[in-house]
């Protein structure tokens, strides 16, 4: 049967972007069949279900461009650190021995989290020194048992002290990229976890890899000053000059923060059409720098907006993300008109829809796209008046106005909760997960907090 759902506004983020008292219809086959003035559509589809009393807000699910689901079980942790003191204290001891049914549960766990805060795609980059235990397919086990679209890659990186050589990096890529050509609404990307962190063998072979089978690719770039300098040092150039200059950037690209990137960089990046995602909590969180977005957007690349890992933000809500997002730039311009509300929503739907690859099925809503749609909750203190709808998204609406979410036509949220699965019970499965992998690394407490000052 067809599902209008209707809201006092639809955010369609195409075209004229806002229709008035309007509705969408989810036809049975999960594709969207048209979007218009409620009482059209109540007459052209007359025996069909409605969702949505006419007071609340629809809009596209949002496409979390960048995250990492191998840190989904240690959030909490790291406040006082920068990026590369984070990544020694408390993700790189994990990530040696997690495993693909940690990945799996972890994942249930956070898909939950960006189901109820009106994420419907996620680009996730899983990152782990665990090789052999292929851990970066648990994401899309739990991406897959979740209903969630999804992006996966492993962020391979071998510049460490006893990493294997590149045929296991290799071979977690194929199996992960075949697992999620198993599932009907997953897709792959090669991942780089860093530029400085692989070398230059298995970038090499990385990106012959991606030329023979087609393959996008999911990095960071550019993220931290630590990061160019030391790139200087040992390539004599940035890492994104560096990057380009293997071959990297010729594919399709997401790359993730671009914070300190030069000119010329800039120009490398536009010319290959490399995809940027803004990643404004974490950024903040790590201290590492504010991404350019405005000056991005004029020089014409396609930005998107992610939450970042799970133990970077520390959450994956896409609101938190949004008001960040346009908060950031105004105080770090001086310039309240600096990015718009409806820029900010573009930035996190039809934005990180380009960014990878999928906007020709999701990231606004138009006749023959997906039904990944949500629908904002009018009845509510955040909601209950909207004069500007854009900016009562951006500014005014937290995960508790999302009501109802269906990705691909299918509701996996329905009043505020999950249709398949209970939270209470993946806060349990997650909860002991979390304790055992801990202490498998053995992350201790004096791992994680600053010496205690001796007074
Ligand atoms: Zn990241």
């Amino acid at each position: 049967m067809t599902t209008l759902v209707r809201g006092a506004w639809v955010l369609t983020m195409a075209g004229k972007g806002r229709l008035r008292d309007a509705a969408v219809a989810i036809a049975p086959d999960g594709s969207i069949a048209e979007v218009g003035a409620w009482d059209e559509l109540r007459r052209r589809f007359e025996d069909s279900a409605v969702e949505g009393d006419g007071d609340g807000i629809v809009l596209p699910g949002f496409v979390n461009a960048h995250t990492h689901l191998t840190e989904a079980l240690i959030p909490g942790m790291g406040e006082d650190a920068t990026l590369w003191d984070w990544f020694t204290r408390v993700v790189g001891p994990t990530g040696a021995v997690i495993t693909r049914e940690d990945v799996r549960i972890g994942t249930r766990l956070k898909a939950a989290e960006m189901l109820l805060s009106g994420i419907t795609s996620v680009s996730d980059m899983s990152c782990h020194r665990n090789l052999g235990s292929e851990a970066s397919l648990g994401a899309a086990d739990g991406l897959e048992e979740m209903g969630l679209r999804g992006v996966v890659s492993f962020g391979a990186e071998d510049v460490y002290p006893g990493a294997p050589g590149p045929e296991l990096f290799l071979a977690e890529h194929e199996a992960l990229a075949d697992r999620a050509a198993a599932a009907s609404l997953l897709s792959f990307r090669a991942g780089v976890g860093t530029i400085l962190g692989i070398s230059r063998p298995l970038l090499e072979r990385t990106v012959a890899a991606c030329r023979e089978h087609d393959w996008g690719v999911h990095t960071h770039l550019s993220e931290v000053r630590e990061e160019v300098v030391a790139s200087r040092l040992e390539h004599g150039l940035t890492t994104v000059a560096y990057a380009a200059q293997q071959g990297l950037l010729d594919r399709p690209v997401a790359a993730a923060h671009c914070i300190w990137c030069t000119r010329r960089d800039l120009s490398l990046m536009r010319r290959r059409e490399v995809a940027i995602v803004h990643n404004p909590v974490a950024n903040m969180i790590l201290a590492s720098g504010v991404c350019p977005v405005p000056a991005l957007l004029e020089r014409g690349f396609v930005v998107a907006l992610g939450t970042d890992g799970a133990a970077s933000n520390d959450n994956q809500d896409m609101f938190g993300v949004l008001k960040t997002a346009a908060l950031l730039h105004k105080v770090s311009s001086l310039d309240p008109t600096v990015l718009s509300a409806r820029e900010i929503l573009e930035l996190a739907t039809i934005g990180g829809a380009r960014a990878l690859g999928l906007d020709d099925r999701v990231g606004s809503i138009e006749p023959g796209k997906r039904g990944d749609v949500v629908l904002l909750d009018g009845a509510t203190p955040e909601l209950a008046t909207i004069h500007d709808p854009w900016q009562q998204v951006v500014y005014c609406a937290t995960a508790r106005c999302v009501s109802d979410v269906w990705v691909d036509g299918i509701r996996r949220v329905r009043a505020g909760r999950l249709v398949d699965g209970d939270v209470r019970e993946l806060a349990r499965e997650a909860r002991a997960a979390a304790v055992e992998l801990v202490r498998r690394a053995e992350l201790s407490e004096s791992a994680l907090l600053p010496e205690p000052e001796l007074l």
